[in-house]
């Protein structure tokens, strides 16, 4: 019976909660969530538990900040213009833009109103203990193609 181990793409139903109990996400009932195992694509600190389980094993997982979505930072970042995003933005949304030394980085939007945009480089769960509620569903070996790309195709992955 195999495992979840590198190279192999593993589906699984989850839960997400925070210390208070309160659902952040979860997988939608009938589509579970796919991913490529020992490739970054889930947070470090569930991946490394999910290592070595097989299908059918439930599991609860506790994540800490700095083996999830990190630890806040204290840096203030300047409001953006408007006109340098899309149209229909939300709060909570990523995107990537340069730093001073030109480098691509990540950045969520906080608010923003007609003018500016205000972004934080913070994920929306950094600093947040993550208590996953996880149940193995299916795990195969990945394919060429899909290890080339770093993650998964088909059904639920990347389409393209
Ligand atoms: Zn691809």
């Amino acid at each position: 019976m195999s495992t979840i181990q590198k190279d192999h793409v593993v589906t699984i139903h989850y839960i997400l909660r925070d210390d208070d109990g309160d659902v952040i996400d979860a997988s939608e009932a009938g589509e579970p969530m796919i991913y490529l195992h020992g490739h970054e694509n889930i947070v470090p600190g569930l991946e490394k538990q999910l290592e070595g389980k097989k299908v059918g094993d439930k599991l609860t997982a506790v994540v800490e900040p700095e083996d999830g979505y990190g630890e806040p930072s204290v840096a203030e970042l300047e409001p953006l213009p408007r006109e340098a995003f899309p149209e229909d933005i939300e709060a909570g949304m990523q995107f990537m833009v340069e730093d001073d030394d030109g480098d691509l980085c990540p950045v969520w939007i906080v608010e923003f109103d007609d003018e500016v945009v205000h972004v934080d480089l913070d994920h929306p769960l950094a600093g947040v203990r993550l208590h996953f509620e996880v149940e193995i569903v299916e795990i195969r070996p990945a394919t060429k193609e899909e290890l080339a790309h770093g993650h998964v195709h088909g059904e639920h992955g990347h389409e393209h």
